[in-house]
């Protein structure tokens, strides 16, 4: 049996395309069903619902075989910037080019970024992204207190909990709507498909024909 990790919405419906192109038909709509196993038209293979956020950690326990989550997540969890597995044991064979946007870093309109950090100001981050979020502002030099937050970060610099935000950005809609200005773009996203190593060795043909599969469909040799 080959375990396919998916998170619902955006990251389940663009890889349907991906997956009819290996074969693979998934009857139930994750948004109606309860259900969080789904069997496929191939008994073989099934998918599980899980939070985006968890993805990589079932696909490093072995709790499924493979997973497909957003760059940001994978750097999230311990993966290098690079792509390098880091301490995860995450090998991540396809950038499937799906869900992108960016990280970037914003604040409230009106607010001088570029003075405070050529000031040497300490400034206060709420995000999401943490490990990237530190990782990006070390590199620049800037001081920065990350506040961490789980959702709904537009809000922080406008009741004065943060002085910026580091978060996705698609349209830039959403900043748009609560008059925040993107200041800096860190480094842009797209989901990745990621593999248990240790099931890539053992149930190397089937994971193969469905990673080629996916490599085919996006136009990869
Ligand atoms: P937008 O208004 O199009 O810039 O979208 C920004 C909002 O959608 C932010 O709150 C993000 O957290 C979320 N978002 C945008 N793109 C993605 C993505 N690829 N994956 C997950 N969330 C996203």
């Amino acid at each position: 049996m080959i375990t396919l990790a998916l998170s619902k919405g955006r990251i389940f419906d663009e890889t349907l395309p991906l997956l009819r192109a290996a074969g693979i038909e998934v009857p139930d709509d994750p948004e109606k069903t309860r259900k969080l196993i789904l069997a496929t038209n191939q008994p073989e293979v099934r998918v599980v619902l899980v939070r985006a956020t968890d993805v990589p950690t079932y696909v490093q326990y072995g709790g499924a075989d493979l997973g497909i989550t957003g760059l940001d997540t994978l750097i999230e969890h311990g993966m290098e910037w690079g792509g390098a597995a880091g301490s995860t044991g995450l090998y991540q064979p396809l950038d499937l080019q799906i869900a992108k946007c960016r990280v970037s870093v914003a604040v409230r309109e009106g607010y001088d970024y570029a003075a405070a950090v050529r000031q040497g100001a300490r400034l206060r981050v709420a995000t999401k992204y943490v490990a990237i979020a530190r990782e990006f502002f070390a590199a620049k030099g800037v001081h920065v207190d990350l506040i961490k937050l789980y959702g709904s970060m537009e809000l922080a610099p406008l009741t004065g909990l943060a002085d910026a935000i580091v978060d996705l950005v698609s349209t830039g809609n959403t900043l748009k709507a609560n008059h925040l200005v993107e200041v800096e773009r860190i480094m842009d996203i797209s989901s990745r498909l990621v593999v248990n190593q240790a099931a890539l060795k053992l149930k190397r043909e089937p994971m193969r024909k469905i990673i080629d599969a996916f490599g085919k469909a996006l136009g990869q040799p």
